[in-house]
């Protein structure tokens, strides 16, 4: 039986250091609105980037709870490229509304399959990332 490789649970860094190393992956995968985002809001998993990632970085540092800035920063990441989600950045780049929402759901869709691949550790538990080690964060919303 093949052994499972254990997932760590995540350890936040300082919100500078999130700050950076989200900034960093979205600029690594040049990423622009029309593009999959994970966990741009925190109860959704995917969602289309509907501006650069820079504003939603600038808006969680000016506008949410300190305590909940650095996972927020951890987890808002670009959804790996696939052929799907370039075809949905493609249709975005051209307003081509008609096709937009079939290939959103598809796309979205499959990202959501990779979740937990392309997102390891993640707090994510299908309805919020404040859950597990992370659910005091959100006492605020309640
Ligand atoms: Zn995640």
């Amino acid at each position: 039986m093949p052994t499972k490789k254990k997932v760590e649970p995540l350890k936040l860094r300082s919100i500078k250091e999130e700050t950076r190393a989200c900034r960093e992956a979205f600029r690594e995968a040049g990423s622009k609105p029309g593009d999959l985002t994970y966990h741009c809001h925190h109860g959704i998993l995917v969602e289309v980037l509907e501006e650069p990632a820079s504003v939603r970085i600038a808006y969680i540092l000016s506008d949410k709870a300190t305590a909940e800035k650095a996972l927020r920063l951890r987890l808002f990441r670009p959804v790996p490229r696939t052929r799907a989600n370039a075809k949905l950045a493609d249709l975005w780049d051209h307003d081509d509304w008609r096709f937009f929402e079939k290939a959103e759901v598809s796309a979205s869709s499959s990202a959501s399959r990779a979740h937990k691949q392309n997102c390891p550790g993640c707090s994510w538990d299908g309805a919020t990332i404040f859950a597990g080690d992370f659910a005091s964060l959100d006492d605020w919303l309640r």
